[in-house]
Order: C-alpha cells, then sequence, then structure tokens
C-alpha cells in the first residue's frame, strides 16, 4: 500500500504529539475499527491496518524520527536496517542503515576496505528478528474463571504473496545496480579526497527493481490480519499476559518470529470482587440472623452454598469458605471465598414492633459508648 495517508492524519494527532497520546488515539482508533467488531466490513478491517501501520511506526521513537525525516532523509541517525519498507513508500528507497558502517569502514582503516561490504554487512541485517506484537483481550467474569479459548485478529507484516518478498514484479527479480554494478558505492573525488559513497541509484542495496510488484508497490511486504484462537487458562486476571512464542510479526529472510503477547482484560462481576484467587462477596444479614446466628445461602462461581452465620456476628465481620474462590493460576487449588457480612437494620417499623424493640432495649440496659476514652464528660 503506497501513497498511504498522513500517519499523523491517520491517527488524528498533531505532529507534536507525545508517545502518550499517539498511544490513546490508536487505542480508541483500534477499538473502533478492530475486525472482532466489525466482522466482514473490509472497510473497517482497511482502516484497521492504516491505523496499525500509523501506530507501529510512530510509537517506535526511531521510526518516527525517519519517517517524520521524510523519504529524502540520507542523514546519519543510523537506524536499524530492514525498517524502511513499513513507510510504503517507492521501490528504491534506500536502506538507510549501513550508511553510517560504510563511513565507518572508510575512516576506521579496519582494512580489506569494501571487500566485504556487499555481503556481510547485509547478513548481519537480514538476521534480525521480528518483533513482539501485543494484543488485549476483553472476557466476561464467568470465562476468565473457567477459562476459554478466544479469536483474535492480529495485523503483521509479512512477505508479499505476490513476488515473494522480492518487491519485483512476478516474472522479473531485481537487476544489479547499473550505476554501482551491484557494488552498493561510488566512488567520488572531492579535490585531493577519493571518496566512497552509498550508491545513489540503488541507496547501497546493490540492486534496483526495474518493475515494481503491482501489489506491494515494489516494498516486498504486505500487512494481513492474522488470527489465532488463544486458550486462555482458568484463573486469568486482569492484566494477564499470555505469551505465544513465535507468534509476532515475522522476522527478515527465514530470522525467528517475535512473539504474541495476548492481554487480558476481565469485566467486573456484580456478584464478586476478585483478590487474586480470593473472591469478595457481600451477604447482607438481619440484624436477628446476626444475633441468633443462621445459615444463609451465599452464591459461589460454582452454584449456592450454605454459609454458617455464627450467633453474635458483628457487621464487618469476614467469613470464609474455604476453596470456594477463583483457580490459582499456574498452580492447582483455588482461592477462598470471603463472606464480608453487611447487618441491615430494620426500617419502618410498626408500633408494635417498636415497643417489642423498647422492651428489648430495656431488658438490656446497654451503652455502648460508656467507658470509651475520650467518651464521658
Ligand atoms: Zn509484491
Ligand atoms: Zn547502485
Amino acid at each position: 500500500m503506497a501513497g498511504e495517508r498522513d500517519y499523523y492524519e491517520v491517527l488524528g494527532v498533531k505532529k507534536t504529539a507525545t508517545q502518550d497520546e499517539i498511544k490513546k488515539a490508536y487505542r480508541k482508533l483500534a477499538r473502533q475499527y478492530h475486525p472482532d467488531a466489525n466482522p466482514n466490513d473490509p472497510k473497517a478491517e482497511e482502516k484497521f491496518k492504516e491505523v496499525s501501520s500509523a501506530y507501529e511506526t510512530l510509537s517506535d521513537a526511531e521510526k518516527r524520527k525517519l519517517y517524520d525525516a521524510g523519504p529524502s532523509f540520507l542523514g546519519g541517525g543510523a537506524p536499524r536496517g530492514g525498517q524502511y519498507q513499513s513507510y510504503g513508500g517507492g521501490q528504491n528507497m534506500p536502506p538507510m542503515g549501513d550508511f553510517g558502517d560504510i563511513f565507518s569502514n572508510l575512516f576506521g582503516g579496519g582494512g580489506g576496505g569494501f571487500g566485504g561490504f556487499g555481503g556481510g554487512r547485509r547478513q548481519q541485517r537480514s538476521v534480525r528478528r521480528g518483533e513482539d506484537v501485543s494484543v488485549s483481550v476483553q472476557m466476561s467474569f464467568d470465562d476468565a474463571l473457567k477459562g476459554a479459548t478466544t479469536k483474535i485478529s492480529v495485523p503483521q507484516t509479512v512477505d508479499c504473496d505476490v513476488c515473494r518478498g522480492t518487491g519485483a514484479a512476478p516474472g522479473t527479480s531485481p537487476a544489479t545496480c547499473p550505476q554501482c554494478q551491484g557494488r552498493g558505492a561510488v566512488n567520488v573525488s572531492q579535490g585531493i579526497f577519493a571518496m566512497t559513497q552509498p550508491c545513489p541509484r540503488c541507496g547501497g542495496s546493490g540492486t534496483v527493481i526495474e518493475d515494481p510488484c503491482k501489489a506491494c508497490s515494489g516494498s516486498g511486504k504486505t500487512r494481513v490480519l492474522k488470527k489465532f484462537n488463544v486458550p486462555l487458562p482458568a484463573g486469568v486476571k486482569d492484566g494477564t499476559k499470555i505469551k505465544l512464542r513465535g507468534k509476532g510479526e515475522p522476522g527478515d529472510r527465514g530470522a525467528q518470529p517475535g512473539d504474541l503477547y495476548v492481554i487480558a482484560h476481565v469485566d467486573e462481576s456484580p456478584v464478586f470482587e476478585r483478590r487474586g484467587a480470593d473472591l469478595v462477596i457481600e451477604v447482607p444479614v438481619t440484624m436477628v440472623e446476626a444475633a441468633l446466628g443462621a445459615t444463609v445461602k451465599v452464591p459461589t462461581p460454582e452454584g449456592s452454598v450454605g454459609l454458617k452465620v455464627p450467633s453474635g456476628t458483628q457487621n464487618g465481620k469476614m467469613l470464609k469458605l474455604k476453596g470456594k474462590g477463583a483457580p490459582k493460576l499456574g498452580a492447582s487449588g483455588k482461592g477462598d471465598l470471603l463472606a464480608r457480612i453487611k447487618v441491615l437494620t430494620p426500617e419502618k417499623l410498626s408500633g408494635d414492633q417498636k415497643d417489642m424493640l423498647k422492651k428489648f432495649a430495656d431488658s438490656r440496659k446497654e451503652d455502648p459508648r460508656a467507658g470509651r476514652t475520650g467518651w464521658s464528660e
């Protein structure tokens, strides 16, 4: 996809936007256009890819600097190679890495001159491992306790399958650069110095693509949505990271792929409060139940159980139901269910009931504040 819209425009942020602003803008748009939220909507999918590409570049300080500098950039920022494709330019986009190396070779006197330039350097670049990718998934409270498998779609940059990553139209192949004869560098005389510079025609790669692949505009790369089934184990918590080794961006030319991290976001439950593997539930009881004791029915993730409330239980008391909590992530067994007792004071009393309570109070002659420090006159 060449001729893309301005990445800042795509994300709707200013050129001066901070990393935080960029991240926020991306999250919002990614949620809006995510293919899972817009099934069978190619326009949304296109938007999603566009937003992802923009974020991929702008979220990386180095790539952003390159992008800001524009395609004519030839400075010495020495970016790592292999990334220039992602800003979708023309087929002769120079691989901007290596320039620094050319000059250090020249003046560093490391011997051997340019003999190894064409081979060695580029091989280093080609073993670059693919990037790690992270994706968030939203899951229900129940699924987090039971475990679930979720389908996710992840945009990834892969070799264009029309040209098999060469960037050259099918049936053609990149040709040896006519200006440098594949050397990647040319000699320029400046006064008494004979300087060697990166070839302006091929940008140092030694090859030119005369007939670029139309599918990828000669970049050799294309964005695809990869679908994964991700098993989320029982006991996942909000923020749990699941690593899928080797499912990130593919590495350059057969290098190791990156990893895919799936970050779980768990909905809150209207019933339970999660504290790691323990669950907290509020259990309302009447004043009489609290005073006399009672067995009350309490929901657990696996059906109701009877909770014994001892006589004389105070408001706020925590009672423990052992092993009735959430599964322990990465361990066997379960946490506890903690029942927080809430004693309800009766409201709207009839005349008779008021009389009974007064009689009850007279029989007790209690003063809960008597004898407390600072309370007596
Ligand atoms: Zn292609
Ligand atoms: Zn050349």
